[in-house]
């Protein structure tokens, strides 16, 4: 059995969603599971709803009704029959959601998120099931919260994978025999049946969950690029696609911010060595890129851009050395304020990171920091990583910048920069 993964962007509109039909009736391997992302943006949308909820303001009502709207309307040019029931199936959901909106928010607002946000591929893959049945796939859709069993870490979900692999072996690999399984990507469920989320971009991390505790041959993401390309082309005009790429090679990137696969996506394909293809959804005939356990380095460098970056540097305010329990407790205050390290360099006397910027979370950081260091920041950087990096491609992405950290590995070269316009 294979499983495929069809993001947002592969049905964001009544069209995508043929075309993915398209795909799976010319493609599908005898057994197959599908795993699908919420419409288009859809996500951010609700996003923007749960906030709204959470802090009582009346956009809630209006946001919801854009995100209803869009779903009807994309339902009317999938279906002829007026009496579908799957308009009724997504009637309902929404309902769910409008009950919820009359309630005062006294939840936490990590479990409100999940509630909404998981709405999006609830809705999806109703649609997608039952445009595919009309299609003649024989396709039943399930309901992944049955499923993918987390822990109560509302929007981080952590999975439990013996609940988790003994109830897909249990329930879905019988009834792969006979259908498509058509599910959620991103939502999960608690033991006491609350729904969860695994994080934003979570569908290819809830694929290779069901493509580890099937054993599945292999795990597709069909994305709007040909494969996996050596840099993205939001900030690159140049890109070339990589048609093998190690599991290592792929964590690495994933790791240093490369958005194309969800970093968690790797290491349960890795662990049972199931290859994962990218391939696009627009040219469904090109060969894509295959991630497996080849170890052949990457044969072009690659580049992944992160902006918005701050880069804090810490010095202790005695002239003493920083050492192993300086380091510790710094780390610990970048834990509890759950701001992730990018980048980071040590002297004697200082230590540098490069972090996301979060105007709250930052200051909140630097303000626990200053407590017992010196902190000094800068704001507005580019953080650059290149792999399998050589001199002339250091010397590419850096004109006209200036260097304000730079950390080089074997492999790997950092570079967190500014333009020199904007610095001087
Ligand atoms: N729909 C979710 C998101 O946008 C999950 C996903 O697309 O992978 O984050
Ligand atoms: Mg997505």
């Amino acid at each position: 059995m294979e499983v495929y993964k069809f993001g947002g962007a592969s049905v964001f509109n009544a069209a995508a969603i043929k075309n993915m039909a398209g795909i799976i009736r010319a493609t599908a391997p005898e057994k197959l599971l599908v795993v699908v992302s919420a419409i288009g943006k859809t996500t951010n949308k609700l996003e923007e709803l749960a906030y709204a909820y959470i802090n009582g303001e009346e956009r809630a009502t209006t946001i919801l009704e854009e995100v209803k709207t869009a779903h009807f309307q994309i339902i009317e040019e999938l279906f002829d029959n007026p009496t579908q029931p799957v308009i009724n199936e997504i009637a309902n959901t929404f309902v769910e959601i409008e009950w919820l909106l009359e309630e005062e928010a006294n939840d936490s607002a990590e479990y409100i998120y999940d509630q909404i946000v998981s709405v999006g591929e609830l809705l999806s893959t109703r649609i997608v099931a039952a445009y595919l049945q009309q299609d003649g796939v024989k396709a039943v859709w399930v309901d992944a919260r049955n499923y993918i069993k987390t822990d109560n870490s509302y929007r981080e979900g952590i999975v439990d994978w013996e609940e988790t692999k003994s109830g897909i072996v249990q329930d879905l690999a019988p009834l792969l025999q006979t259908s498509v399984v058509v599910t959620q990507g991103f939502i999960g469920g608690t033991s006491e049946n609350f729904t969860t989320t695994l994080g934003r971009e979570g569908s290819d991390y809830s694929a290779a969950i069901f493509c580890s505790c099937l054993d599945a041959r292999a795990l597709t993401i069909w994305k709007d690029v040909p494969g996996v390309l050596n840099a993205d082309p939001k900030w690159f005009d140049q890109t070339q696609m990589i048609p093998q790429l190690s599991y290592h090679d792929a964590i690495e990137l994933t790791y240093y911010g490369a958005t194309v696969i969800h970093p968690k996506t790797i290491k349960p394909l890795q662990n049972k060595n199931i290859p994962l293809y990218v391939r696009s959804f627009i040219e469904p005939e090109g060969a894509g890129t295959v991630i497996d356990q080849q170890t052949s380095p990457l044969p072009v460098p690659s580049f992944i851009f992160k902006v918005d970056q701050v880069l804090i540097s810490i010095l202790p305010k005695d002239f003493s050395f920083i050492i192993e329990e300086n380091l510790s407790h710094i780390f610990n205050l970048f834990h509890q304020h759950k701001v992730k390290v990018n980048t980071m360099l040590n002297s004697a006397l200082s230590f540098s990171v490069s972090v996301d910027q979060d105007k709250d979370k930052i200051s909140q950081l630097i303000q626990a920091l200053s407590a017992d260091y010196k902190v000094k920041y800068n704001e507005g950087l580019e953080l650059v990583t290149i792999r399998y990096y050589n001199q002339d491609t250091i010397n590419r992405v850096s004109t006209n910048k200036n260097i304000l950290l730079e950390v080089k590995s074997r492999n790997t070269c950092q570079m967190v920069m500014k333009d020199k316009s904007a610095s001087e």
